[in-house]
């Protein structure tokens, strides 16, 4: 295959257009499929705003390809997390030992834009809006496309999953014999609510990402530039305390002043955003495999979409275009050999974070309340001054490094091995010192 090859990417969300970038810069020809129309000309669908914390895993990706700065432009650095108890003083835990390390907060919907411009931009791309893929016959590489002038059929060398969580191309991979998918969908939803901002400046510290944990549910709120807050609600989809159990005015406002009081006064269109937003479902997709003969491809949400609580998805969908890309230098252009190992380097990876995702989802709504969580993450905190590069906490590994993902979780595990054999030793000798304390007195 060369380099005068055709490469059809189905879905222009952030790892499409990022991809595009990253092959048009190899000297590949792009065709960049979207079944919305272009997402820079229109209003921005109600309640789907979706602020997305990008943490250096991302922020390497665009680092690579010059669009860091641009990105970065738009977005609002959180040094710690902010706790708002039901009652008593808000509780501000920072990320880093220094605090100075920072996750950012930027709109799904302005990054998708900075990608879609640089896609555009990019020599050998040409993006095609209101293209719905509807059907794709992996040996051949020929697809059909759903537009508003009727079906449309093409064909590529190689085409490239980036549909997102619901993909289409991964439902042509998992027909295929001896392939499986795994869609766990989460018993939770999620909603969106608005902080507006108040004479002209934030309502809350633009500087933390804020927490309301609620044992079984929770909200987070993160900054816009506009100085607004984008609250997310994560509650059970049914059963008490569910987004269907609380459905009229009076229950909706007497809820909020009972779970989430600081809230009301700063949200005047609470009920309003509340009855009109749209719930939006949750949940992990596992499947394999993520190629087939070296020419359909799944990358993104598509290959693995995972629950959003470690902030990762578009974070792991970056890092993904960042290995293909080096899959397709170490293989000459051999996509045939790229896709493959592009899957076996990433598969476990994205198992990884999707169990991570799972695990943090009881921290943020639960355990980031409670005094031991605190204590444990000051103890960390404290570890990683006193062992420099040899103790390093997981959160700092997903959020400010770019370790692969499964080398996280293994590295995570060996420490607490350890810290557990070295507590175990100080119990051993405290218990040993009272014994002889002890027999002394
Ligand atoms: P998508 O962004 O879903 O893009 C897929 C694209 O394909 C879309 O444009 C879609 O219109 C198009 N498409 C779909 N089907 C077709 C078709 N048949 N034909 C043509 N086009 C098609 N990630 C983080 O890193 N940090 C966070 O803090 C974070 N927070 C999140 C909070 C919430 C509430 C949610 C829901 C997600 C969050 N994520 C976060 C995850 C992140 O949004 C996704 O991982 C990311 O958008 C995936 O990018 P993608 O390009 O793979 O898929």
């Amino acid at each position: 295959m060369s380099h005068r090859d055709e490469i059809a990417i189905v879905g222009a969300g952030l790892s499409g257009c990022l991809l595009a970038c990253y092959l048009a810069r190899r000297g590949y020809r792009v065709e960049l499929y979207e079944r919305r129309p272009d997402p820079r000309l229109g209003t921005a669908e109600r309640g789907r705003s979706i602020n997305l914390a990008l943490s250096e895993r991302g922020l390497d990706a665009l680092r690579r390809i010059g669009l860091e700065d641009q990105v970065m432009a738009d977005a609002l650095p959180m040094r710690g997390r902010m706790i708002h108890p039901v009652d008593g003083p808000l509780d501000y835990q920072q990320y880093s030992h220094d605090g100075e390390r920072a996750i950012n907060s930027i709109s799904r919907g302005a990054l998708n834009n900075v990608l879609l411009d640089a896609a555009e931009a990019a020599p050998g791309v040409t993006i095609f809006f209101d293209h719905r893929l509807t059907g794709l016959d992996p040996r051949t590489g020929g697809m059909t496309y759903e537009t508003a002038d009727g079906e449309v059929r093409t064909t590529a060398s190689v085409v490239l999953g980036a549909d997102g969580a619901g993909s289409v191309v991964r439902g042509r991979l998992v027909a295929e014999p001896g392939a499986e998918v795994h869609t766990e969908f989460l018993n939770y939803g999620y909603k969106e609510l608005t902080v507006p901002a108040v004479d002209g400046e934030f309502a809350l510290d633009p500087g933390a990402l804020h927490i309301w944990p609620r044992g079984t549910s929770m909200m987070i709120a993160l900054p816009n530039p506009d100085r607004s807050f984008t609250c997310t609600m994560f509650w059970p989809a049914e059963g008490e305390g569910s987004f269907a159990a609380l459905n009229t005015p009076a229950a909706i406002e007497n809820h909020f002043r009972a779970h989430y009081p600081d809230v009301v006064p700063l949200a005047p269109d609470l009920v309003d955003d509340y009855l009109h937003n749209p719930v939006g479902v949750l949940g992990t997709v596992r499947c394999a495999p993520w190629q087939t003969g070296g020419r359909v491809a799944l990358i993104g949400d598509a290959a693995h979409a995972i629950v959003p609580f470690y902030g990762q998805g578009a974070n792991c969908g970056f890092e993904d275009v960042v290995e293909l890309d080096q899959c397709l230098t170490e293989t000459g252009g051999d996509w045939a050999r790229a896709l493959p190992l592009f899957e076996e380097r990433r598969k476990a990876n994205a198992d990884a974070i999707g169990e991570m995702a799972l695990e943090n989802f009881v921290e943020m709504r639960d355990k980031v309340a409670s005094p031991v969580f605190r204590f444990v993450k000051g103890a960390e905190h404290a570890l990683e001054r006193a062992l420099p590069g040899r103790f390093v906490s997981r959160y700092e590994l997903v959020s400010f490094s770019t370790v692969p993902y499964a080398q996280v979780r293994r590295r995570v595990r060996r420490q607490q091995r350890a810290l557990g054999g070295a507590a175990v030793l100080l119990a051993s000798a405290l218990a040993t010192g009272l014994y002889r304390i002890g027999r002394k007195a």
